[in-house]
């Protein structure tokens, strides 16, 4: 499944807005793919990390296992940028 997250924004004398580094965190809230249950706080998704996958099915930026069903849930983080 992707999900887009668009962000628009009107910036005065500023050329472009985009992330700096592959170190750049996202701050985002998740939600259980399997039970959905929703996080409370915060958490970071950064191109930096990347973490195996069970079953070698290659591997994520972030893995989060739910607290409530104990499924893991994983993100890959695509990054596309638009030209206005
Ligand atoms: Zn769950």
């Amino acid at each position: 499944m992707k999900v887009s997250l668009q962000i628009s924004c009107d910036l005065e004398n500023i050329a472009a807005l985009s992330p700096v580094g592959e170190d750049f965190r996202w701050y985002l809230k998740f939600k259980c793919q399997s039970c959905g249950d929703k996080s409370e706080k915060w958490q970071y998704i950064t191109q930096e990390e990347s973490v195996p996958l069970k079953g070698g099915r290659g591997s994520a930026n972030l893995v989060i296992k739910c607290k409530l069903c104990g499924r893991e849930n994983s993100a890959v983080l695509l990054l596309r940028q638009k030209e206005r």
